[in-house]
């Protein structure tokens, strides 16, 4: 089975937004998502050498929720790298 970032143990949330005008009608801020698997940065400066991302970082989260957007897993990840290969 692909991994999805949004049951893997290595994602972390960081990095809320602050609570204003602007996401007043919505259920929170929105948060950034990170890998922080070991070779997370590695990777992804190995399949990725001129993403404007910063590295590791998976994408944001629904407004007020703790998992990412992202259904899948990003193309960086170390732990389809290790199992597929470099694509
Ligand atoms: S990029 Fe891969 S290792 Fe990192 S959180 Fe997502 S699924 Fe897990």
């Amino acid at each position: 089975m692909k991994p999805t970032c949004k049951e893997c143990s290595y994602m972390r949330v960081l990095g809320r937004a602050i609570h204003n005008g602007n996401n007043r009608g919505l259920k929170g801020p929105r948060a950034g998502c990170y890998c922080n698997h070991s070779r997370a940065i590695e990777t992804f400066y190995r399949v990725c050498p001129r993403s404007p991302r910063t590295a590791g970082f998976i994408g944001f989260t629904y407004p007020g929720e703790d998992t990412p957007q992202t259904k899948t897993a990003p193309r960086w990840c170390p732990l389809k790298t290790e199992k597929y290969g470099d694509e």
